[in-house]
């Protein structure tokens, strides 16, 4: 225990040996907030002897919950009766569901909803009531009532402008939907939770006693849900030590509540504010830059943060004539690195919008250069994963409509659409759910539908599921093989042009089950699907790679060596309708802050973007960040076309430079394609 505080700066040691009462660590990036918060739980724990099962730690994604895990584990005496609980605010919320969500009256084999579900429910439900609105929209609406505490009833009395009307219309049968079917969404898991806290004061109290010492890292990016929530959490201590930084707060515009960090001393009496000063990841033209950039937004608290690495080496800027030309340069960079020694785990590419992905996935394979996505199309939401997953979910819920018609045809039984809308239909008369419904009138109980052939297939799919679902309840350990051989996903879709990549993703798929299985062989269908619910963008299965991400997923983490890309005016700042200047310097401060000693910024002249091609400005956060001076440039590395190269245009295919000319931002190019000569504009051509 002693090296563990001996590892930390005075400020750092503070803050770990304080005990009761309400805590608030503001800090910079890399000044060791994440640190500080694990040790204090090894001291806790460790020192103090404070009971695991008594403390709750919670952040945002589940890549910082486990790493906090591992390194809080590690600094812990080796017996410790009950590992801590150390989850994300979703993850909590999941399990104290699971224990409680039958006091509003509902069983707890309920299924979570992801996203993607959402939306198409929400399709369906629009489609139904014709009205024609923009669906996400509509999600982030019903996302902000939840998130404000507000029922369907409530919002259709107050809703006043058409269009609101319409959500609130949509938000009551999605909500009566979602409950019919035992299912809860991402919101659901934070708002049932504080409901049922709410309206239980004996629960509160029990709770609250349980979790006596609570921690938050990130507390930057709590809303008010998470705040009230929180609040309860802690009614009956206030030791609750929350770590954050107001220059890292980039969650604005999914309600996260700035006022939290603000207002914190006031909430809760005889705070203690522990500020940390000293920057250790970084070396000092990096962060001299991020504090420059962070400078120009007015609505700050102000920290100083002094580097402890000091001197280093300079920020790079890398300027490319287009997107395709940055992907190969930073390619060539990276394979230099590899080739040098350099651990690919410590090098990553960020960009602020996830369309930036596609150009650099492109670019990477072409390279030769491996890496790994985290975000964009996820795993789970491949067509073929969602089947699987859909069968899970008929599985453990029978009643789950939703899932049943997404694989009542898949793979083909000659049941068509038709034939679905009518025992839909006949389901919703007589009060029973479709699958009900469909047992019911196979067995005579009720007059049938449909066809005779499509009776058949029905009474075979009714026949696996029950006979699947027998097999669930004992013990999953064959569970795979007997599935694959009642249904043959397989078989369905090796019939595609596709089919190679979908059975390797199904195979991943089967066996990351027979993996979960293994570890723990009490595992139930539903929790299993939890937590693939629950898997944020950040968690992927690890390999050897390099690492391509959003800034969101980057929150957090650090790298070596590290890339920026699209440091353009439009992309980043992004501009357009609701954009926020101060939030997006703020992802800027994110971004520079997770580079160690190796930081290359990249911008284009011009970007291929909504299907045509754009002329764009470098980035105003390079000037602010004191990175160029106007208009020239302190380090360019410039990616020009010159006699000889090879190009390939959209039309004109394949072709040879032969001369080229500087003409404004790009080269002005005459190109001979097999013997046919043209003039064009550098930005539409590709050199390969
Ligand atoms: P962020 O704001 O990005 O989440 P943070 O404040 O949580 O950053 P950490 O990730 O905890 O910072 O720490 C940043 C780096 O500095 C880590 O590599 C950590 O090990 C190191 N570090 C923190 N405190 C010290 C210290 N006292 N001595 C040496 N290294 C330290
Ligand atoms: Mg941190």
């Amino acid at each position: 225990m002693e090296q563990i505080l001996n590892e930390l700066n005075p400020s750092q040691r503070e803050a770990v040996e304080h005990i009761d009462g309400a805590m608030l660590i503001l800090a910079g990036a890399g000044s060791g907030k994440t640190k500080t918060l694990t040790a204090r739980l090894a001291y806790l724990v460790g020192e103090v002897g404070i009971d695991p099962a008594n403390t709750l730690t919670l952040t945002f994604t589940n890549k910082a919950a486990s790493e906090m895990r591992e390194r809080a584990l590690k600094l812990m005496p080796t017996k410790v009766s009950y590992p801590p609980l150390l989850c994300t605010f979703h993850k909590f919320g999941l399990l104290f569901l699971k224990f409680h969500i039958e006091k509003l009256g509902r069983s707890n084999n309920f299924v979570i909803i992801d996203s993607d579900d959402k939306k198409r429910l929400l399709r369906s439900i629009a489609k139904a009531l014709k009205i024609d609105l923009n669906l996400s929209f509509i999600a982030s609406e019903i996302s902000k009532y939840k998130n404000s505490l507000l029922t369907p009833e409530v919002v259709l009395e107050k809703a006043e402008l058409p269009d609101y009307k319409k959500v609130a219309k949509i938000y009551e049968q999605y909500q009566a939907n979602i409950e019919e079917n035992n299912l809860v969404d991402f919101d659901d898991l934070l708002m049932l939770t504080y409901r049922i806290l709410d309206e239980n004061e004996e629960l509160r109290r029990e709770t609250s006693n349980r979790y006596k010492y609570i921690m938050v890292d990130e507390y930057q990016d709590t809303n008010e849900l998470q705040f009230r929530l929180l609040e309860h959490l802690c009614s009956e201590h206030d030791n609750l030590c929350v770590v954050g930084d107001d220059d890292q707060s980039i969650y604005g515009w999914r309600g996260a509540n700035i006022r939290n960090i603000l207002e914190f001393a006031d909430r809760f009496e005889n705070t203690k504010t522990v500020k940390l000063e000293t920057n250790y990841r970084s070396t000092e033209p990096i962060l001299k830059a991020a504090n420059a950039l962070i400078e120009h937004n007015s609505t700050r608290l102000g920290k100083k943060l002094v580097s402890h690495k000091g001197e280093g080496k300079e920020i790079k800027l890398l300027h490319s004539l287009d997107e395709s030309m940055e992907a190969k340069a930073i390619a060539h960079e990276i394979h230099d690195l590899i080739d040098s020694g350099v651990d690919p785990d410590e090098i990553a590419v960020l960009y602020r919008i996830n369309a930036l992905s596609r150009s650099l996935e492109e670019g990477f394979t072409k390279e030769g250069l491996a890496f790994k996505l985290i975000g964009g199309m996820r795993f789970y939401e491949r067509a073929e994963i969602k089947d699987i997953i859909s069968y899970f979910r008929v599985l453990a819920n029978p009643h789950d409509d939703f899932s049943l018609v997404r694989i009542i045809n898949k793979p083909k039984r000659g049941i068509g659409k038709a034939s679905i809308e009518k025992l839909q239909k006949a389901a919703f008369d007589v009060h029973l759910s479709l699958y009900e419904y469909i047992e019911q009138s196979i067995s005579g109980k009720l007059p049938s539908v449909v066809s005779k052939k499509v009776a058949t297939a029905l009474a075979k799919l009714v026949e696996d599921i029950q006979l699947l679902r027998d097999e669930a309840k004992n013990a999953l350990g064959n569970f795979i093989t007997l599935f694959e051989e009642r249904i043959k996903l397989k078989d369905h879709y090796a019939a595609m042009v596709d089919g190679f990549d979908r059975i390797l993703n199904i195979d991943e798929f089967y066996g990351y089950f027979r993996d979960a299985v293994m570890k723990n062989p009490d595992l139930t269908l539903d929790e299993f699907l939890n937590d693939i619910s629950l898997q944020s963008d950040q968690d992927q299965i690890e390999e050897n790679a390099i690492t391509i991400m959003s800034i969101h997923a980057a929150k957090g983490l650090e790298f070596e060596h590290l890339f920026v890309i699209g440091l353009e005016e439009e992309f980043f700042p992004l501009l357009g309708e609701g954009s926020n200047m101060e939030e997006e310097r703020r992802l800027g401060y994110v971004a520079i802050t997770r580079a160690k000693s190796d930081l290359t910024l990249c911008y284009v002249d011009s970007r291929f973007y909504k299907g045509r091609r754009k002329m764009i400005d470098k980035s105003r956060f390079l000037g602010e960040a004191g990175l160029i001076s106007d208009t020239s440039l302190k380090i360019t590395k410039s990616s020009a076309f010159k006699k000889g190269d090879l190009v390939k245009h959209k039309i004109f295919g394949i072709g040879r430079v032969q001369a080229a000319n500087k003409s404004g931002k790009e080269y002005k190019l005459l190109i001979n394609f097999g013997g046919n000569k043209k003039e064009i504009l550098s930005s539409f051509v590709q050199s390969i």
